[in-house]
């Protein structure tokens, strides 16, 4: 009799600790997941609306952030949102300060070299942007030796910029680390233009009347998200999330969310 209940309760205590352990691994199994979920920083310059801004609580949003989620979430990845200098960002990434660009950031020749860059993901170009009350300037073609144009640093607008001064088409760049301030000096009369991508002009204009667009989109650029040279198995997984959103509808919401609504 005694050693039947032993064995009944050696059975008993058998499989509430069976179960004990099996419910506990299955808890630590969860949180591990969860944990375990890699989180990587993206860098941005938030002054490229709509692209990468700040909303009323200073917190980073924009279309870029919005995909750059939806891509984390494709691909099981988490990821916290960096501001920087738009001329800080490749270094930035280099000296892995963060893990990946996404600033509406041209991938051009002259990039490719110090980055990697993924697939594009939205194609533009600069403009020419004055106030709206400038009834000489209607194209970058009739900017003339006189004028200073403002630009944000270390972007493709600075280098048009450059490029027209170093041939004596203006008189001077201003360079800016903003957008923002940017406009501020078309605003305020201090520069005569400003040359800056398309649609971040765009929805300048559409919320600011003090300013307009002239002329046709310059040169051809596309978008792309950047990782340090030689970082393959993050561009990987950037590459299939954004090939998924595109296929399963998630880019076409969010594009309308950002350049259709409001
Ligand atoms: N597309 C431009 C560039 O790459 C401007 C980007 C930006 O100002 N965020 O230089």
């Amino acid at each position: 009799m005694k050693g039947k209940n032993l064995l009944k309760k050696t059975v008993v205590l058998t499989v509430a600790l069976a179960i004990a352990v099996g419910a506990a691994a299955c808890g630590s199994k969860k949180d591990d997941e969860s944990k375990s979920k890699k989180t990587y920083v993206v860098g941005t310059e938030p002054t490229f609306a709509p692209f990468d801004t700040t909303d009323a609580d200073g917190n980073i949003v924009g279309f870029d952030m919005d995909l750059m989620k939806a891509i984390g979430k494709n691909q099981g990845f988490e990821v916290k949102f960096k501001s920087f200098g738009f001329d800080a960002l490749i270094p930035s990434v280099n000296a892995k300060n963060c893990d990946i660009i996404a600033a509406g950031m041209t991938a051009n020749e002259d990039r490719v070299k110090k980055v990697d860059f993924s697939n594009t993901y939205y194609d533009s170009g600069n403009s020419v942007l004055v106030k709206s009350d400038n009834t000489t300037v209607k194209g970058i073609d009739d900017l003339t030796p006189d004028m200073t144009v403002a630009v944000q640093i270390g972007t493709t607008g600075a280098d048009k910029a450059n490029e027209l001064k170093k041939q004596g088409k203006i008189k001077d760049v201003k360079v800016n680390d903003g957008v923002d301030t940017c406009l501020l000096q078309v605003k305020n009369g201090d520069v005569d233009a400003l040359i800056i991508d398309k649609p971040v002009a765009d929805r300048a204009v559409k919320s600011n009347k003090a300013f307009k667009t002239v002329g046709e989109t310059l040169d051809a650029e596309s978008y792309a998200f950047a990782v340090a040279k030689g970082d393959k198995a993050l561009l990987e997984k950037i590459n299939k999330g954004l090939e998924n959103i595109k296929k399963d509808g998630t880019y076409e919401k969010l594009y309308k969310k950002w350049f259709e609504g409001k």
